[in-house]
């Protein structure tokens, strides 16, 4: 059975996960339904579940953008993943898991829409469709045990790490295996080469001239947004990102105000917000 060895540089993007065996058939994938700092300790057991039992990465899905964008760069860097196993539970905000579900299923539209999910911002901006193509190619399925928002019953498969741990091992066994209604076999890695993509630093782009006088505060505004998180989460005082964006073009908010820009993930973009607003 074809394996390959992943390249240097896998898995290209950072994130809440944990990297196991290089040169297994599947990633497990728990969504986040809570903010960083309150991560429910059942949430963080299916995530190391998840790598104890043979998964090539084990992590959390926050959001049905970055988020999104972030793990179908890791996976299509490493061949070997043929299967992601969903579990946790649905996230009512931002609808990760029916984000994921519904790419696999229809994949996205010409302006990266991911087609058939209610999510509030489910677009792929970051990443060329050539990728998303090649992520949905390469996934064989979704195996989906994901909870209904709000489940606190751990034994329901969804939170239960021993039914993860079964459906993980169900992925890399060389005879097919019926699990809760998916055939499951390892059967090697996809047949083209790893592709290794890192989101680009979006500084790249030429966008030195976005402050200009020239500039109205709502083209500002959103050209800021693509470096803010995206969530909506309110925490700022504003409605949305966008309401945020504008009201830092105007002056009238400070990054500070934004405390997801704090979190790991986001530090680039917000260096690259405070560069922008100097
Ligand atoms: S700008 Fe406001 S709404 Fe957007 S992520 Fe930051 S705190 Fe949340």
């Amino acid at each position: 059975m074809l394996k390959v060895k992943p390249p240097d540089g896998y898995p290209p993007e950072e994130g809440r996960y944990v990297r196991g065996n290089d040169y297994s058939p599947v990633a497990v994938c728990v969504t986040l339904d809570t903010f960083d700092f309150a991560i429910p300790a059942e949430l963080n057991e299916l995530v190391m579940a998840g790598v104890d039992s043979g998964a090539a990465l084990s992590g959390m899905l926050q959001t049905e953008n970055i988020g999104l964008e972030k793990m179908v760069c890791n996976i299509a860097a490493n061949p070997n993943i043929r299967y992601i196993v969903l579990c946790g539970r649905e996230s009512a905000g931002h609808l990760p898991g029916e984000s994921l579900l519904a790419l696999k299923q229809n994949g996205v539209t010409e302006t990266k829409q991911i087609i058939g999910t209610k999510a509030p911002t489910p677009h792929l901006y970051n990443i060329p469709l050539e990728l998303i193509e090649r992520f949905r190619n390469q996934i064989i399925s979704v195996i989906n045990l994901l909870c209904q928002p709000g489940e606190r019953d751990t034994s329901v498969p969804g939170l239960n790490p021993k039914v993860l741990e079964k459906a993980v091992w169900s992925c890399y066994q060389e005879e097919p295996v019926l699990f809760m209604g998916y055939t499951l076999y390892d059967i090697g890695s996809y047949p083209e080469p790893a592709i290794c993509h890192k989101i680009a630093s979006k500084l790249s782009q030429p966008q030195q001239d976005i402050l200009q006088p020239g500039k109205s505060k709502l083209d500002t505004g959103f050209m800021l947004l693509k470096f803010l998180p995206k969530t909506n989460c309110r925490k700022c005082g504003k409605r949305t990102c966008l309401a945020f964006a504008i009201e830092l073009a105007k002056g009238k908010c400070r990054l500070e105000e934004c405390p997801i820009l704090d979190q790991p993930e986001f530090a680039a973009d917000r260096q690259a917000l405070a560069k922008l607003l100097k």
